[in-house]
């Protein structure tokens, strides 16, 4: 299969780099290893009950990612929530991985398709995905989380693999739980209460339907911890801090699942002036992600732990592609 540009990674920054690009009239391919659209933008729909496991909100502070939001908002995609505990927290109505359905409408995305090994030859860049297929680009984006994009990289582009390699995240134990007649009272939202980070009703969230459905996150450091316990003993951990933060030890569980990120949130981003792009007799070999954060407020350094600043690498390393084609 080929393509001008490939960008490996449909989260946040590659499909906002693909909007900026297609908008461009460039011919642009996403692949994701992902079953579904969105990475870290994550929903689950099981036993018909609907988790949002990955990022809970949005918010939104710069010009570029404001007007999506307005645009979303009047679509009926996204709806301001209050509980988020921010003026400018965004929730999907409900699923949060609408939202990144929304930045990647119209585009062109394979999923199921996790590349292992990339090269060049004189004039494209040669992608090899695990399941033995080829793709070949003139340009490339890469927005897979840093450790992965390191490893990529370590041959064809040792320098930026070493940006990618100053870059750490925290994981997060994530578990989506059933709530069987939750008691009238309960917290909507709790957040950094012992071991846990967050916790939501799904319910409470904009147009959600009513549900008993809770999703439980970890604090960095439980989930640090016990990153290679076996899920079930997370499960009891954690609902066990669940039901002590509602001051209710009686809570009657249904449907409960736990899901490991390894790679969560970013707690060290790559230097602000670190490169994100090199030229090679390929083409253009760009970098994105939430490692390799844009600032959404002028003077004011990027922390990578937020969707917003993952968009906005997309859309620069997308502005600095096209200014690099127009050279
Ligand atoms: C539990 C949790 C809670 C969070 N809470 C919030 C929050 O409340 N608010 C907020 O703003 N942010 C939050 N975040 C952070 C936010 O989700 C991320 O910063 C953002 O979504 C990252 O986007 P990205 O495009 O950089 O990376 P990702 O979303 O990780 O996208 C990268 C994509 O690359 C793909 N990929 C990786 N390797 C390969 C490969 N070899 N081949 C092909 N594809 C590959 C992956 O499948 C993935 O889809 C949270 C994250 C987590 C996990």
């Amino acid at each position: 299969m080929k393509a001008e540009i490939i960008i490996i990674g449909a989260g946040m920054a590659g499909l906002m780099a693909g909007r900026i690009l297609s908008q461009a009239g460039r011919d642009v391919l996403i692949l994701d290893k992902g079953r579904r659209i969105g990475g870290r933008m994550a929903s689950r729909r099981d036993v018909g009950l609907l988790f949002n496991h990955g990022a809970q909100f949005v918010t939104a502070h710069s010009p570029v990612f404001s007007a999506l939001c307005d645009r979303a908002s009047d679509k009926g995609i996204i709806e301001k929530w209050p509980l988020s505990g921010r003026d400018n927290g965004y929730s999907g109505r409900p699923s949060m991985r609408d939202i990144a359905s929304f930045v990647g409408a119209n585009l062109t995305v394979q999923q199921e398709a996790e590349i292992a090994h990339i090269t060049q030859s004189q004039n494209s860049f040669i992608l090899q995905s695990k399941s033995g297929e080829t793709y070949h680009c003139q340009h490339l984006l890469l927005s897979a989380p840093a450790p992965q994009t390191e490893i990529l990289l370590r041959d064809l582009a040792p320098k930026l693999a070493k940006v990618a390699g100053l870059a750490g995240y925290a994981p997060c134990w994530t578990v989506m739980a059933e709530l069987h007649q939750p008691p009238e009272g309960l917290r909507a939202v709790i957040k950094e209460e012992g071991i846990l980070g967050w916790a939501s009703l799904e319910a409470s969230r904009p147009s959600a339907s009513p549900s008993g459905a809770v999703t439980l996150q970890a604090n960095a450091s439980y989930s640090e911890r016990f990153l290679e316990s076996p899920p079930e003993q997370v499960i009891k951990d954690i609902t066990a801090a669940y039901q002590e933060a509602q001051n209710i030890q009686t809570l009657k569980w249904g449907y409960q699942r736990a899901h490991r990120w390894r790679y969560a949130k970013v707690v060290k981003p790559a230097p602000p002036d670190a490169p994100f792009m090199e030229k090679f007799s390929a083409g253009l070999l760009a970098l994105a992600g939430d490692w390799h954060p844009a600032s959404a407020t002028p003077g004011k350094l990027a922390s990578g732990a937020r969707a917003e600043e993952a968009l906005l690498s997309g859309y620069r390393a997308a502005l600095e592609i096209l200014s690099g084609l127009a050279d």
